[in-house]
């Protein structure tokens, strides 16, 4: 059969789907449009060899269903060829169709006759839709509907779809379950049928807030329930149809009332620490009183009582005289670091940071302890290598630091001394606490900046102290951005090495 080259071809490639047309006499195909060579993989060979129209359905039965269809059309015309006057149907009818390669489509067909000049049906046209996509797309929208639907099904948190008026649309299982209603009797109910007053009034109140901003929004609010009061969390979102408007509101609440609960508790328990902090706050400053006055007159009586006997004074007497002095120094330093422990712990310490030679400070230290040094036939050394000692610190809690590590290095040596050496590297000041001391072991290291902790402690404790010197220095050198390391090994000794950088963060207060 030669091919027919109508002019209305040309338009047809240009249609945004497959078309075919079929000479009805022969039963082949006699054009097929771009798309539809591509749907089926033919190509125009295949059409100029006759491509049966049988060739482009699945099995014989679909292909025997689409010529009952065709005739069903207007049976009367198509089979005797007399004029076709019936207007073409445009139903659309889903075949299984055939691609050369001999796979399968599920296609949408709509067909229309082409009638000759008597209005003879000679041919059909066909335009096909290739489903495959479309079923998959609509096949994995009901199964995530159903992810969906089981997921908001079994949440814990209450999910509600409420229109503008109040009315409820749908809720899940725990809505019911909280409401202790069937679904039924809720979906299509007013709110106001549901909720008591109040309840309905704030319910209201959230939506409208939702509706109006037409934002999501959350709120936490005492709901009244029949007997009792309990704290609800609700996020309200607005659901919008396709042109913006909002239509419902999608609801999502939680019950809360436990962990308000415990929110309540937990800042109850903030207040009562606070309140503890400041009576034990008042409590350290009181005893520090208590025992600072009647310290001063201890010491300041035995001073001058040890005058007034002057040279009539025996050397066992003035042995007790130090000892008053020693207690009285210990009970006094003791009392400081409780003080400075409590000033740290409150936030109450203020910084005043200048250029200081470093050096003066040490050498003053080394002074103040020389005599307790020299007791224990100790020896304090201190080198100073370096004449470029001026820094930024501030200078009493770089003492009270400095100060520990010396008396420490004091009063944990028995034989030997304390070395104490001053130096530059690059940009940065090192000073190194050397002592021939009982040393530290490894596994208190890490704990020998912590408050109140001491390496030999309980009934073997053999030195004084209650563990605050090493953690208040460690505190205040941190405020300082002073480094601090430590190197020691048991019964050689310890050095301590503080170093003080030159871009000294803090500046002079005003
Ligand atoms: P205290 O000296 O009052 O016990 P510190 O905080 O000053 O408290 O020191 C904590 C512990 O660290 C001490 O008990 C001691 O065991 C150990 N320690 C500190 N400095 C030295 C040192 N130079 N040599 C050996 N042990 C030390």
């Amino acid at each position: 059969m030669a091919v027919i080259k109508k002019e209305e071809f040309k338009y047809f490639e240009f249609l945004p789907g497959a078309l075919i047309e079929v000479d009805l006499t022969s039963r082949s195909i006699i054009f097929m449009n771009r798309i539809a060579f591509s749907l089926f993989n033919f190509d125009q060979k295949d059409i100029e060899n006759g491509l049966a129209l049988r060739e482009i359905f699945f099995t014989d039965a679909e292909y025997e269903r689409s010529i009952r269809v065709a005739e069903s059309f207007g049976l009367e015309s198509y089979q005797n060829h007399t004029a076709y006057s019936r207007y073409e149907k445009q139903d659309l009818y889903d075949f299984k169709m055939r691609k050369k390669d001999g796979s399968y489509f599920l296609g949408e067909c709509q067909g229309s006759f082409v009638l000759d000049e008597h209005d003879v049906p000679v041919g059909a046209r066909i335009y096909i839709r290739d489903l495959s996509e479309q079923r998959q797309l609509e096949a994995s929208h009901i199964e995530n509907e159903e992810k969906y639907r089981t997921l908001v099904e079994n949440s814990s948190d209450l999910i509600f779809l409420v229109d503008t008026q109040g009315v409820i649309l749908s809720i899940n299982k725990a809505t019911t379950q909280y409401l202790k209603r069937k679904t039924e009797e809720v979906e299509g109910k007013n709110v106001s049928d549901i909720f008591p007053a109040h309840t309905t009034n704030t319910i209201m109140g959230y939506l409208n807030k939702a509706f109006i901003s037409n934002k999501s929004l959350t709120l936490e609010t005492p709901m009244p329930m029949t007997n009792k009061t309990e704290w609800i969390s609700t996020s309200v979102n607005p659901v919008r149809d396709v042109s913006g408007n909002v239509t419902a509101i999608l609801g999502i609440s939680r019950n809360i009332t436990e962990r308000r609960r415990s929110d309540e508790r937990l800042e109850q328990a903030l207040i009562d620490a606070q309140n503890a902090n400041k009576v034990k706050d008042q409590f350290i400053s009181n005893i520090t009183h208590e025992i600072r006055t009647p310290m001063t007159t201890i010491t300041g009586f035995a001073g001058r009582l040890k005058q007034s006997l002057g040279e009539d004074l025996k050397p066992a007497e003035e042995d007790y005289f130090k000892f008053i002095n020693h207690a009285s120094d210990r009970l006094l330093r003791t009392v400081d670091a409780l003080i400075n422990v409590s000033q740290l712990e409150a936030g109450t310490l203020k910084l005043n940071p200048k250029r200081l030679h470093l050096g003066q400070l040490i050498e003053l230290l080394c002074e103040k302890h020389r005599a307790e040094a020299t007791e224990k036939q100790l020896e304090i050394e201190y080198i100073q290598l370096t004449d470029d000692d001026e820094i930024w610190y501030d200078e009493h809690t770089v003492y009270q630091a400095i100060n520990n590590i010396m008396l420490n290095g004091i009063k944990y040596t028995e034989k030997g001394g304390v070395s104490i050496k001053l130096e530059r590297i690059k940009k940065q000041l090192y000073v190194t606490f050397t002592d021939t001391g009982i040393g530290i072991s490894d596994d208190y290291r890490d704990r020998l900046f912590q408050l109140f902790t001491q390496e030999s402690e309980g009934l073997t404790k053999e030195y004084q102290g209650i563990g605050l010197g090493l953690a208040l220095a460690k505190k205040y050198l941190d405020l300082n951005e002073v480094e601090i390391k430590v190197d020691s090994q048991k019964g050689w000794g310890s050095t301590f090495t503080l170093i003080f950088h030159e871009h000294f963060p803090l500046k002079e207060s005003t």
